[in-house]
Formats: structure tokens, C-alpha cells, sequence
């Protein structure tokens, strides 16, 4: 073999020339042509064709195009792939340096070996494939060849490489210069055929984008955007079947969602399966597509058999997470045919999809439990938006309500009469007082209990309990509320309060006279000269006796207060020594607890019925000493200071203890009547905290709760220090309070 530039002698190159002088003009008639053909399928043929054609001495021609891999043949004249290369000649690449026309490559110039000893020898080094092909090639031409090897160069990019075999003793028939020329329009009609090609395919990408996009916005639900999507991608690639796998997280499978042209049999491979025992697993695994020929070994046998020799599985991805594989089959050249580029979009707009039909599945789902939920509960739930508009209500809501519809357009508070709610004596609520406006303005409460006026008259009582719909930012998005029935309660409570009302009023009297007989039985008791046998029970008889007048004077208060013939008696009061005199009168039932007076001065001012104060005192000092353990301190503290609603001038009593305290969600509850904590064994009836409550607020005062679980429980009593009219508001809180649990 050797390397050179053809040796003519003087009078050959006289007649080439002259043939060259017709033959340019020759050759650019053919590449007129040439330049015509946009399609690469027409033109690469075309091309090779010409060539074996013009030139009487080539007997083989083969176009290579450069790849990403490499050199690789895309048409060829003279000769018929013989089938049992067929394989190697569509895999073959040619890498700079190897063969002819990977040595043109390499140098850039045109490359001419001529020799005795037959076309693959000729080649030089080569790759065990390129030589097999080389080989078969070689098989059919004679041993004595000439090999040329042009680059083809568009402008600066070399496009590929044009390799003639030619007869070794004949002329090539073309004059090296202008076959230069030549192979540079040859350059630029492929470099324009693979122009167009990009056009070709980017608008079918698009267009196929496009019908993808299509059927997955039409798709009625998951199977129907599996099986069009799928139908859309078979007719845009040259697979003949295809499987289309959703990816269940949860269970780790695949399920074989849509099939075309296959028998589900076929791809019982991937169905249900755990994903590692499936022929896609590392698809899955690693979210990268894969082409490959189907092989028994990896459980694609039932494939096989029904007729495909390749696959191409691509994971449908949203964003990083895989959603699904599509898995297309075809013969051996799908893997190659199969336009990547095109169908990695349209896979991820498929997996977005079907994630986006997961969510919209999802959270119907658990829109209808959260429905089954709410419409089982017995309880009205009645759920609005930030403006007050409904946005949802119970069928319970809706009979408790007995109304036929709800308004869901307008806001609540602004139909005030929708509901017709009024408080417990009968008043319509204003917009201020509606339940829902409660839990907008960020209140949570509970028990909140308001009637309603039916048609007929009669009376209807409920007890609501809303809070704000919080969102992350700590914003008010909307209120929840829940309601029930409680007219029987109501009515027994009634009834109940009604007979107490009338026990203590009928007990009090001989009480009052037992109490009398007792404290001068004790009195001359204590005076009696010599022993004071009786002195004891004596004693105990006239506590027990007082104890009971108490009680007696609370139900008796209570029923007052309900008949709103509370009346307070207005005078100056001194509080620092009214405190001084309570705690004077509780010391002797302190036993070793310390009970301290601390106040700003001696004289602290208001006007106020002190019997009443006196009363609230004793209840909170009382309270202290009974919830606190022996070698405790109690605390009382007196200082100026203001209201905290209209900053009023006011007193500020404190009352500390270093009992148990009281949980926050108790604070509320311990002021509504009869309330007792569970479990607290010192006796009483649950109505001092209660009444001390309505004594304040009736003074225009506030009372409230400083307490932590196991850090003692501090009382806190505003009481202003002018007589205050009582707001409109305040006089219907007292409405709601009046109310309590049974
Ligand atoms: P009674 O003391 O008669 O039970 P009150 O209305 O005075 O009724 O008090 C209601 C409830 O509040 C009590 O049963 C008790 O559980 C709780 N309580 C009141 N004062 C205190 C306190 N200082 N420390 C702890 N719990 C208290």
C-alpha cells in the first residue's frame, strides 16, 4: 500500500484536462441538481450515485456524514450491504485517523491509497467493526484499487468525507481541483439537506408538542390522557407499539395504564411488579431515557416473541420526580430512528400532566372525606371567608337553622335577620355581636349562647363556637363555626334555677334565725364561767350554719341577677381598708398561710357598693386560702390605675395565691356559673367566681386571670374609681354569660 498523488503521464494529463475543461461544466449541471434536493433521504443517495455514474473508474462510493460519534456511513453506490454485515454497517463510526476516510477527517485534505492487496487493506487501521465491514466491502471489489478520500468542507465546518474505490490503473476522470470544487458544493448541499433537516424536525417537534399538548388539555381524566397521549406519540415516532407506565411511589410498582398494538400479555413485564424486577428499572431509578435492543435476559422474552426487537424507555418526569416510563418497541433501527430531542419534552410535559391529575385526584379525594366528615357531624358547621360570605354549611347547619337555603353571596353580617339571632332576654344581635363577626375579628369562644325566634313564637336557644381561620402569615382568612341545639337544655336550666330561686328563698328565713340562735348559744358558751363542753360543737354548728346562709345568699344573688333586680348602692369607699377588713375577718380560716396586704397608699379610692366589693373580695380571698396549701403566702395588692378599654382612672386589685393555678383553657370557664374544676375537692357551688364576675362588670370593671399550670393563680379586678354607665355591649355579654353548663 502506498500513499501519493496520482503519477499521469504528460499526454494523460493533456487528455484530462481537456475531459476536466467539459467535466466541470459537467459536474456543475449535476450539482445544480444537487443543490435542489433539500431532503438528506434524496440527496445522500443522489449524491453517491452521481459519482459512481460519472466516474467509469469508481466502483464503490460511500458518503460518511460527522457525528457525535464519529465518521458514520450514511449512503453508498456500487454495491449491496451483504446482509450478514448489515448490523456492523449501521453501527460502524469511524474515528479520526481510522480507515481512508477517517484519515481525510483527521488531516483535512484529501487522502489517496493505492495499492495491490485489496480494499480493506487500503483502509489501514480500523476498528475490529470498521474491518468487518471493510472486509465485506472488499470481498466484492478487485484487489488492485485505488481509494480517495475527499473532506467535504461548508465553509469552515467539515461536514463529512466522500470515499471513492477506483479501478488502480485508470484515470479517475475528474482533475484533483475540481473535485475539490465539487466536493465544496457537495459540502454545501448536504450542509443545506441538514439545515432543512433541523427545520424538518424542530416543526415537527413543535407540531407534535403541540397534538401531545392537545390531547393532555382535552384528556377527561387519567386513563383518557394516558391512552391519547400515547396514541398522539406512536403516530410521531417509527416504534410500532408502545406501553405507557405510571409510577406508583407508594408500592414502589409500575402499571401498565395505556397499550397500543400489543397484546397486554406481552408487557406482563412491567405491570404490577416491583420497578427493580421490571426491564425499565434503572429508567425509573435514574430518570434517564434508554435504547436499547430487547434482550431475554432482562424479561423482555415475552416482547420478543410478539414481534419487536427494540425499545426505547423514556421517564415522564415532573420536574426531578418520575411520574411514569413510556416505553416504545420497534425493530432493530428504532433505537436509532427515534427522535430523542423531540419526545424528552413532550415526556416531561406528560409526567407534569400526569402529576397535575395525581394533585387534582388527590385533593378530591379528600375533599369528599372532609365532606363526608363535616355532613356527619350532628353539630351545625357553617364556614365563611375573610369577608363574611358562606363557603360552606352542613346539611345539620342548614336544619338547625331551618332554612331552606343559606346565603352564600352576601355576607353574613350583613343580613343580620337571616338567622334572626338574638341574645338570651330577647334583644337582636347586632352585626358587632353576630357569632361569625366574633371569630373575624381573630376571637375564639365557646358556648356563646344566643336564641332564635320562630315564626310560631316559640323559642329556640344555641350554643356557638367559632374561631378564626388562621393562615401561615398569621392572617384571618376566614372563621369556622359550630352550633347545636340546646333549647331542652336551656329549658331545664331554667326549671332548675327557677327551684333553686325558690329553695333559698324559702331556706333563707329559718337559717337566718338558726343562725342567730347559734352565734348566742356560742356566745354565752364562751361566756359560761367553768367548763365549755359544748364549746366545740358550738362552734361548728355556727360555721356550718354561716357556711350554709352563703350558699343560700349566692343562689339568691343569681336569681337577681337574672331578674335584673341586682341593684348596687353607690358610696365612697376607702378599698385599702375594706381589703384590711376581709383579710382580718379570713385570717382566722388561713390557718398557717401568710395572708398579706401590700397597697400604693393608704387610701385608694372608689365609688362603689362596698357590700358587694366586700363580697367579691372575700370570694377571691376565700377561693385563695381553699386552693392553696398551708405554709403558703397569699398576696393582696392595691395600686391607682386605668381601665383597659377606655382608660378610665381605676383600681387595680390583685389577688396571689401558691396553689395549683389554673390551665389557660380553664381561665374562661371558671367564671361561668355552677363551674367547678374536675376533680377539686373543697367544697362550694361554683357560683362565687361567677357572681364576683357580674359584681365587677355590673361597676363597669374588668376581672381576669394570670395563672401557669402549678405556678399559684393570680385575681385581677379593675374597678373604676367614678360610677360608670354600663355600655349596651357589655349589658349583652352578660347575656351570654348568664348561661353556663348544667
Ligand atoms: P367554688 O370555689 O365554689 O367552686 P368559684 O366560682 O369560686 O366556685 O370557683 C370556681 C372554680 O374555679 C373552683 O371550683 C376552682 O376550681 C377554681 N378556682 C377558683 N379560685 C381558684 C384559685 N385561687 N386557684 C385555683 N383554682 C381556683
Amino acid at each position: 500500500m502506498t500513499e501519493h498523488q496520482p503519477e499521469l503521464s504528460a499526454s494523460d494529463q493533456m487528455i484530462e484536462r481537456a475531459v476536466s475543461g467539459e467535466g466541470i461544466q459537467h459536474w456543475l449541471k449535476i450539482s445544480a441538481a444537487w443543490l435542489a434536493l433539500q431532503e438528506p433521504e434524496r440527496l445522500f443517495p443522489t449524491l453517491v450515485s452521481s459519482f459512481a455514474e460519472h466516474l467509469p473508474a469508481v466502483r464503490t462510493v460511500i458518503l460518511w456524514l460527522v457525528t457525535t460519534g464519529g465518521l458514520q456511513p450514511v449512503a453508498h453506490a456500487g454495491f449491496t450491504i451483504p446482509s450478514a454485515i448489515s448490523e456492523h454497517w449501521l453501527r460502524v463510526r469511524l474515528r479520526p485517523g481510522e480507515g481512508a476516510a477517517g484519515l481525510a477527517w483527521q488531516r483535512e485534505t484529501v487522502i489517496q491509497q493505492h495499492g495491490e492487496h485489496g480494499y480493506r487493506e487500503l483502509q489501514g487501521i480500523a476498528s475490529p467493526q470498521a474491518q468487518t465491514v471493510f472486509q465485506a466491502i472488499g470481498d466484492l471489489l478487485p484487489r488492485s484499487l485505488l481509494v480517495t478520500a475527499i473532506p467535504l468542507r461548508a465553509g469552515h465546518t467539515l461536514v463529512g468525507v466522500l470515499e471513492l474505490a477506483s479501478n488502480a490503473n485508470e484515470p479517475l476522470g475528474i482533475e484533483m481541483a475540481d473535485f475539490e470544487v465539487i466536493a465544496g458544493i457537495v459540502a454545501a448541499a448536504i450542509r443545506n439537506a441538514q439545515l432543512y433537516d433541523e427545520l424538518r424536525r424542530s416543526h415537527q417537534r413543535l407540531k407534535a408538542f403541540d397534538a401531545v399538548v392537545t390531547s393532555i388539555s382535552t384528556a377527561a381524566d387519567l386513563p383518557d390522557l394516558v391512552q391519547s397521549v400515547l396514541t398522539v406519540v406512536l403516530e410521531l415516532t417509527p416504534a410500532q407499539s408502545g406501553a405507557l407506565l405510571i409510577f406508583d411511589p407508594a408500592q414502589e410498582r409500575l402499571q401498565v395504564s395505556a397499550w397500543c398494538n400489543i397484546d397486554l400479555t406481552a408487557l406482563a413485564c412491567f405491570d404490577q411488579v416491583s420497578v427493580d424486577a421490571t426491564p425499565c428499572a434503572e429508567v425509573v431509578r435514574y430518570g434517564q431515557p434508554a435504547f436499547r435492543p430487547l434482550l431475554s435476559e432482562r424479561g423482555e422474552s415475552a416482547l420478543i416473541e410478539a414481534g419487536m426487537a427494540a425499545a426505547a424507555y423514556l421517564p415522564l418526569l415532573a420536574g426531578g420526580t418520575v411520574t411514569g416510563v413510556l416505553a416504545l418497541f420497534g425493530d432493530i433501527e428504532l433505537t436509532k430512528a427515534i427522535d430523542k430531542d423531540m419526545l424528552m419534552p413532550i415526556c416531561n410535559q406528560v409526567g407534569f400532566a400526569i402529576a397535575n391529575v395525581r394533585l387534582y385526584e388527590d385533593s378530591q379525594h379528600e375533599r369528599r372525606k372532609f365532606h363526608t366528615v363535616i355532613e356527619s357531624i350532628a353539630e351545625g358547621v357553617l364556614l365563611c371567608d375573610r369577608y363574611g360570605r358562606l363557603t360552606l354549611a352542613n346539611q345539620a347547619a342548614h336544619d338547625l337553622l331551618s332554612c331552606a337555603t343559606l346565603s352564600f353571596e352576601t355576607p353574613l353580617a350583613t343580613v343580620p335577620d337571616l338567622y334572626d339571632l338574638r341574645d338570651l332576654d330577647g334583644n337582636a344581635l347586632t352585626p358587632d355581636d353576630l357569632p361569625f363577626t366574633r371569630a373575624l375579628r381573630g376571637e375564639t369562644f365557646y358556648d356563646y349562647r344566643v336564641m332564635r325566634r320562630l315564626p310560631d313564637n316559640s323559642e329556640r336557644f344555641f350554643s356557638f363556637s367559632g374561631a378564626p381561620a388562621v393562615n401561615e402569615q398569621g392572617e384571618v382568612e376566614g372563621a369556622v363555626i359550630t352550633f347545636r341545639d340546646i333549647t331542652a337544655t336551656q329549658k331545664v336550666q331554667r326549671a332548675k334555677d327557677e327551684f333553686l330561686a325558690v329553695a333559698a328563698h324559702e331556706l333563707r328565713s329559718p337559717l337566718a334565725a338558726v343562725r342567730s340562735y347559734a352565734d348566742l348559744l356560742l356566745r354565752r358558751e364562751q361566756q359560761r364561767e367553768g367548763d365549755h363542753r359544748d364549746l366545740h360543737g358550738l362552734t361548728i354548728l355556727s360555721q356550718q350554719v354561716a357556711h350554709m346562709l352563703r350558699l343560700v345568699d349566692n343562689l339568691l344573688d343569681v336569681s337577681r341577677l337574672d331578674a335584673g333586680q341586682f341593684d348596687l348602692q353607690y358610696q365612697q369607699v376607702n378599698l385599702v381598708g375594706l381589703a384590711q377588713q376581709v383579710i382580718d375577718q379570713q385570717r382566722p380560716n388561713a390557718g398557717q398561710r401568710d395572708l398579706l396586704l401590700e397597697a400604693e397608699s393608704a387610701e385608694l379610692m372608689v365609688t362603689c357598693d362596698a357590700m358587694r366589693i366586700r363580697q367579691v373580695l372575700t370570694n377571691l380571698i376565700s377561693n385563695a386560702i381553699k386552693y392553696s396549701p398551708p405554709d403558703s403566702v397569699i398576696s393582696v395588692r392595691l395600686r391607682s390605675a386605668t381601665l383597659l378599654n377606655n382608660n378610665a382612672p381605676a383600681v387595680l386589685i390583685s389577688v396571689s395565691d401558691q396553689g395549683p393555678g389554673i390551665p389557660p383553657e380553664e381561665q374562661e370557664r371558671v367564671f361561668q356559673r355552677y363551674y367547678r374544676a374536675p376533680g377539686r375537692r373543697a367544697e362550694g357551688l361554683g357560683l362565687g367566681l361567677y357572681l364576683s364576675r357580674e359584681i365587677v362588670q355590673l361597676h363597669g370593671g374588668q376581672i381576669w386571670i394570670e395563672s401557669r399550670e402549678g405556678q399559684g393563680s393570680t385575681f385581677m379586678v379593675l374597678l373604676p374609681v367614678e360610677r360608670m354607665q354600663r355600655s349596651r355591649t357589655e349589658r349583652m355579654n352578660r347575656s351570654f354569660e348568664l348561661s353556663a353548663e348544667i
